[in-house]
């Protein structure tokens, strides 16, 4: 049995039975006959199945640990915490994630003017709004206008330009000013994949110079009272704690001189986001525990503030991915398995083969345990030599079969031999010799930071788990785009099952997909976001909800600004069939994924 990790990346949010993936919540159904129940609806694409459960139980883990802290400290300040947008902006997530939180205050972080305009129309009354990145005027108004339809909002300023446009605007509407923030360019950097949001060549924040600017613009123009906020962020999915201690150290001191300067109304350090998940399979990559990261955000700013005769900061965060990543799993069905396995039926033997065939065989006839290596390595020989035959024209393409067949299957008989089963020169061999799994997917639509990045996400059978896998796979997506794979690495190998798919389905379950990956998936070769659905529980009963069909072609075509009914009348005006006509009308209302091949018997 091989439990694909889940022990290091699952989080008791599943749980494996059996042969079985399951949720661990209420009813704890199977992956599958959701998946199965979903699909004799006629859904037969990839899906993601979203689970606010994990989305709430998330949020309240945040706020139930740093609440502790807070107590166990005697911190005199508050916890606060915003989603940012630009995680997950779609209804489906956000809409269930705010009714879900909303006894918390959780609030939402907004990078855009779109992405403002929805934490203005959704957002949780009374909670928080904070505002990043660049603005321009309009954005800056908006904020503006939120704050005059009674949002809690803060608009924290990137550049002194910002700062500048917000004194004109407040000059020329004439009502409140939002409150204001101040994002600091580190000195310290981030860690991780994405650390280049720190430092001091990071693309964001006021340098130290910028910030006493920013303070005298305040003073000119009356407006000390607005600023309220620090704010930093040091990038996304940080692996060790100690860069984060020296960003609070840094922005602790920023928040303390500023108030002796003068700030009086400036009472909270908005430590951005970057909360790691735990993605990999085979070994923890987070060094530390979101217990940790509390006490050490809570003890470093007590310190700062009681040192220097401040009051201690309210904290504000902003994670994301740790939010909503472990919600929402990718299902994709496996269409074909091209195998490069060989057996001893795929010999074509002649009468009389070239000695050198002859030869492959007596070493596949004689090998043994002890003379395995040598033979192995023989046979390497030898193949390389057939087929540099072949290249010259001296044997045909059945004896360059031959060799082939025979030298896998010398390596095979090896690794099964004792001695050899753990041989690393074997296994590495062995392990070129892959199955290609083609799933009924697109990694450009729902995979974009593995294709992007490299970013490993978790993957598991969603059956068969009481056997062993011992196939190793290669995965392939549908997309007519070599880089649409995910290639076997033996230093992170996946082992799929040898499955008859005239038979049985087999589906692959990619977890910890719900940060990022949907609004950066693309419509490569036209394959649009794949169907899904809510999983929630009323009493304790499973229901599907907010089902939302993977987008039709003809709907794809819409997006892409084509004239929909222009393409309809020319694909119908000539063909000539009633019934052809019918065909193309059902296929063009349907999504580009395949169907999957019909279960036989
Ligand atoms: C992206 C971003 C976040 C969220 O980061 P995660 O790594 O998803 O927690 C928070 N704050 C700001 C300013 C960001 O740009």
């Amino acid at each position: 049995m091989n439990r694909y990790g889940i022990d290091i990346w699952g989080d008791d949010n599943f749980i494996i039975d059996k042969d079985v993936v399951r949720l661990n919540y209420e009813s704890k159904p199977a992956l599958i006959d959701i998946v199965k129940t979903i699909r004799d609806e006629g859904n037969t694409g990839p899906l993601i199945l979203r689970f606010p459960h994990i989305t709430k139980k998330q949020i309240e883990k945040l706020y139930g640990i740093f609440n502790d802290t807070i107590e166990e400290y005697k911190y005199a300040s508050k916890f606060y915490a915003v989603f940012p947008l630009k995680v997950n902006q779609l209804p489906n997530y956000i809409l269930p994630m705010l009714e879900n939180s909303s006894h918390l205050n959780y609030g939402l972080e907004a990078g855009s003017k779109a992405e403002l305009l929805l934490a203005m129309a959704y957002n949780n009354k009374n909670a928080p709004i904070t505002v990043n990145g660049f603005k321009d005027k309009e954005m800056i108004t908006l904020g503006f206008i939120a704050k005059n339809q009674g949002h809690n909002i803060t608009l924290t300023i990137e550049g002194l330009n910002e700062l500048e446009t917000i004194i004109d605007v407040h000059n020329e509407l004439q009502i409140p000013c939002p409150s204001i923030g101040l994002r600091v360019r580190l000195h310290s950097s981030g860690s991780g994949t994405w650390a280049k949001s720190g430092g001091i060549d990071a693309k964001f924040g006021l340098s130290s110079t910028e910030i006493l600017e920013a303070f005298d613009m305040l003073k000119r123009n009356n407006l000390v009272d607005s600023l309220k906020m620090i704010h930093f962020h040091i990038g996304s999915a940080m692996e060790a704690i100690a860069p984060l201690k020296k960003a609070l150290k840094e922005s602790g001191h920023i928040y303390a001189e500023l108030i002796k300067m003068g700030a009086t109304s400036l009472d909270a350090i908005n430590i951005g986001g970057g909360l790691a998940v735990e993605y990999s399979a085979y070994e923890r990559v987070t060094q530390y525990s979101l217990k940790e990261f509390a006490s050490d955000v809570l003890f470093t700013l007590n310190d700062i503030a009681s040192k220097n005769g401040v009051k201690v900061p309210n904290i504000f965060t902003e994670s994301g991915r740790f939010i909503s990543a472990p919600s929402s799993v990718l299902i994709a069905p496996t269409l074909e398995l091209f195998t490069s396995e060989y057996n001893e039926t795929n010999l074509r033997l002649k009468e009389k083969n070239p000695p050198i065939i002859e030869e492959l065989n007596l070493l596949y006839r004689d090998i043994n345990n002890e003379n395995a290596k040598e033979y192995m390595h023989d046979s390497l020989e030898h193949l390389e030599s057939v087929l540099t035959l072949f290249d010259l024209g001296y044997v045909d393409l059945k004896d360059r079969s031959n060799a082939e067949v025979l030298t896998h299957l010398i390596i095979k008989k090896a690794i099964s031999l004792k001695d050899h089963r753990n041989d690393k020169e074997l296994r590495n061999l062995d392990n070129k010799i892959q199955e290609k799994y083609l799933l009924n997917f697109s990694i450009f639509q729902s995979l974009p930071d593995f294709w992007g990045i490299n970013q490993e996400f978790p993957v598991m059978p969603l059956s068969h788990l009481d056997k062993k896998g011992t196939r190793s796979a290669n995965i392939w997506d549908i997309t007519c785009d070599s880089d649409g794979e995910i290639p076997f690495d033996s230093r992170k190998p996946l082992y799929l099952h040898d499955i008859d798919l005239t038979q049985e389905d087999y589906f692959l379950g990619f977890f910890l997909v719900g940060a990022y990956q949907d609004i950066l998936g693309m419509k490569h070769n036209l394959f649009s976001s794949p169907s899904e659905v809510n999983i929630i529980f009323e009493d304790g009963k499973m229901k599907l909800d907010k089902f939302l069909k993977s987008q039709s072609i003809i709907e794809i075509f819409d997006d892409l600004d084509y004239n929909s009914a222009d393409i309809l009348e020319r694909l119908l005006s000539t063909t000539q069939e009633e019934h052809l006509k019918d065909i193309l009308m059902d296929y063009i209302n349907d999504n580009s994924y395949l169907k999957t091949i019909a279960i036989k018997g």
